[in-house]
């Protein structure tokens, strides 16, 4: 029997994942990017992304996690050097005593009762062991050891050397141009160079952009844009992993999180939260004097030492928002051969491991813990601006 064919388009973190599990599985894979691989503007290209379990009382994405690290540890094992590095989480609440139900309790709460050894951190431990921080400010929290984060880019630039060496036909600066369809069956996709890529199915993985390419799905899904801000102090040392592991600031109500100083004693500082509402692809990229000051004066309150380090960097990058802050990965339901996997949410590097299986199952119509949540839909109700922390 002739090998089944896919044309992805998109090659980030889930379309790439995708092409390396199918062509494990066996099938022609052609994966078509508009641009270079890693694409400057995609969602997945950065210095860092956290990977953690800590999902408040959310079972699904702590047991995806979970099996999510243990495959960055496997990926680990395979490459030159290791581009998940398991920090740990430290994650802080300004309140006295983490509050019952919140982001941080509940997530507390679930890992214990899970047998994970978090060590809770109050404001004298803040002090003792994460002295960068203003510990006058954070009451209560906890550090997760079983978290880390990934250096994004580098993986993406992993990932596709893989796919490359599995026989994936990957077609840099190769902009998506529209479908090729026999009635209501997409056959393939056309691309802005003039050429034809014919398939038996075609996965649509252009993270953030999909609303633009399916405007239809424009109700669940929306664009939006988030500063990052890197900075590199003169005197790394306060922010070395030891002393200073990824983190979440009273996040809930503050959106702030971190990492430590990486290879280039660059330390990250971004937001999670509402963003920008981004209407066209080809707006710019641009992170505002307001969006720096905003994150000198959370420095300035909780991590002085950091608040006039010289900027290295700043990005704006797009989250593919859902209305419920689920994924999308499912088969079109008006077309068939086109599945979709889409609505990041801000929160979907950390399970590259684990995406290839979930996105090729998805595509054969297998079984697969969980898929089931990311499903085809319209806006859920009650959950209409839900959002993952
Ligand atoms: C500021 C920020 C911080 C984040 N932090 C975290 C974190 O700490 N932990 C975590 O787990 N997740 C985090 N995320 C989310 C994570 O980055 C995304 O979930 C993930 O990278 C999405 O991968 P993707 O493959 O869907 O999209 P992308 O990585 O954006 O890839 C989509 C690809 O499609 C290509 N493309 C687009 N349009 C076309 C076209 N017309 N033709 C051809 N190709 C096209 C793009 O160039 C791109 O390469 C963060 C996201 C942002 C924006």
């Amino acid at each position: 029997m002739a090998a089944r064919s896919i044309v992805i388009v998109g090659a980030g973190a889930f379309g790439l994942a995708a092409a390396l599990e199918l062509a494990h599985r066996g099938w022609r894979v052609t994966v078509l990017e508009q641009g270079a691989v890693p694409h400057p503007d995609a969602a997945s290209t950065d210095i860092s992304k956290v990977v953690r379990m800590d999902y408040g009382s959310d079972a699904l994405y702590t047991e995806m996690a979970r099996r999510a690290i243990a495959g960055w540890e496997t990926w680990n094992a395979q490459w030159e050097r290791p581009l998940f590095h398991r920090d740990g989480f430290l994650i802080l609440t300004r309140e006295a005593e983490m509050p019952a139900g919140g982001f941080e309790q509940a997530s507390f709460a679930l890992l214990t009762n899970r047998g994970m050894p978090l060590q809770r951190i109050r404001r004298a431990d803040l002090a003792q062991r994460f002295p960068a921080w203003n510990a006058a400010r954070y009451g209560d929290g906890y550090f997760n050891p079983n978290a880390g984060w990934a250096e994004s880019g580098a993986v993406v630039t992993m990932l596709a050397r893989r796919c490359c060496r599995q026989g994936v036909s990957l077609h840099e600066q190769a902009p998506f141009a529209g479908f090729l369809e026999r009635g209501s069956t997409v056959c393939g996709v056309r691309d802005k160079q003039g050429g034809e890529h014919r398939a038996d199915c075609v996965l649509l993985a252009v993270g953030a952009w999909t609303p633009f390419l399916l405007p239809e799905l424009r109700p669940l899904l929306r664009t939006t844009g988030h500063a990052v801000l890197h900075f590199r102090p003169e005197d790394p040392r306060p922010f070395s992993a030891s002393n200073f592991p990824v983190w979440a600031a009273d996040i809930a109500r503050t959106g702030r999180y971190g990492f430590p100083a990486n290879a280039d004693n660059i330390v990250k500082v971004a937001k999670h939260g509402a963003g920008l509402e981004i209407h066209d692809p080809a707006q710019p990229r641009s992170v505002t004097e307001a969006d720096i000051a905003d994150g000198r004066q959370f420095l300035h309150e909780s991590l002085p030492a950091l608040a006039d380090a010289p900027l290295a960097g700043t990005r704006q990058c797009w989250y593919g928002d859902s209305t419920d802050g689920d994924f999308l990965i499912d088969h079109h339901p008006g077309r068939r051969g086109l599945v979709v996997a889409g609505g990041d949410s801000g929160h979907g590097f950390k399970f590259a491991p684990i995406l290839g299986a979930l996105l090729a199952d998805v595509i054969e119509r297998k079984p697969h813990p969980g898929a089931e949540r990311f499903l085809w839909r319209n806006p859920r109700a009650g959950r209409e601006e839900a959002r993952h922390i």
